[in-house]
């Protein structure tokens, strides 16, 4: 079973899932950070599902962590305004989007691994961003999601232990941003060692964050899954690049590790005025990557069956 905002769903039911976008991101020190992480319009929010479900669109990842602007509530009404179906994610982002004061640096290691755990098996927080999480909802959580820097310091240290242990207890999967600069086979190396096995990892954005292919298929023979989201964003390349990564996969034999997404924010999302719409995949890049000479029951894999895999619980 898969768990979304509106409840358990059987991983076969899933439907055409993009793997990492936001659909919710409210008020707060994100948005002061950086004004496209606004996306708090419930009406075009929902808008934005409706179209991406008329073209095709069954499900959508939310990768938005507590604390910095996700609301579980919109999701849930989001969700069921549109018929989209949306997995959650718990666990935590880069430090810069938390303010100085948050909980997130004075939380001990047993207290966000007790926080992760609550959010994916009984319900997420809601008023967590300013507050220290008490009010739950009773909607959960169906990923960790996590964040890798270049700095690895003590806290990344104590939040990383924390989400390993939450997902081997819960068996659901654990998600890594992984940042530029930062070392990516080191983590996968530190995460087994906490005693999670590989194709419980989802490492995103190495398309835009690490230019050596040989990393990537070192990752992959580990048997952890890539997701590719620097589709249509052209200020890191254009999808000619991108196809040239997401086509070597297949090729090398990895196709059964693939998910892709566009990683959208404000600026990116068609109802709230951006470019090029969170139905960009369905509408444009497809036809590319079969056009590329990917077989469709290939491409199926990256937005059928790999989704269905991932996200279902151990
Ligand atoms: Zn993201």
């Amino acid at each position: 079973m898969i768990q979304t905002v509106l409840g358990d769903v059987p991983a076969g039911d899933l439907g055409f899932c993009q793997s990492h976008e936001h659909l919710w991101i409210g008020r707060g020190h994100s948005a002061e950070i950086y004004s496209a992480l606004r996306i708090d319009d419930p009406e075009k929010s929902t808008a934005e599902l409706r179209r991406y479900r008329e073209a095709g669109g069954g499900a959508v990842l939310d990768a938005q962590p507590p604390g910095c602007g996700r609301d579980a509530r919109m999701l849930r009404k989001i969700s069921a305004a549109s018929g989209v179906k949306i997995i959650a994610s718990t666990g935590f982002h880069r430090l810069l989007y938390y303010p100085e004061d948050h909980w997130i640096y004075r939380y001990a290691e047993e207290e966000l691994e007790a926080l992760f755990v609550q959010e994916l098996c009984e319900g997420m927080y809601i008023d967590c961003d300013t507050e220290t999480p008490e009010k739950t909802g009773a909607f959960r959580a169906g990923q960790i999601k996590t964040a890798l820097e270049a700095e690895f310091s003590p806290l990344h240290e104590r939040l990383f232990t924390a989400a390993a242990k939450a997902a081997g207890k819960t068996g659901r999967p654990l998600m890594v941003h992984v940042e530029k600069d930062s070392d990516p086979v080191g983590l996968a190396d530190f995460l087994e060692k906490q005693g999670l096995s590989p194709d419980r990892l989802i490492f995103c954005h190495l398309d835009r964050a690490v230019a050596a292919p040989e990393t990537h298929r070192e990752l992959a023979r580990r048997g952890i899954y890539l997701e590719y989201d620097t589709i249509a964003r052209y200020k890191y390349h254009d999808d000619e690049k991108e196809l040239d990564i997401i086509c070597a996969m297949p090729e090398a034999g990895f196709e059964k590790q693939i998910l892709c997404s566009l990683d959208v924010t404000r600026e990116r999302l068609a109802s709230y005025g951006g470019k090029p719409g969170l139905d960009y995949i369905l509408k444009t890049f497809i036809p590319m990557l079969l056009e590329r000479g990917l077989e469709r029951k290939t491409v199926d894999l990256f937005f059928y069956e790999n989704p269905a895999r991932v996200f279902d619980r151990a």
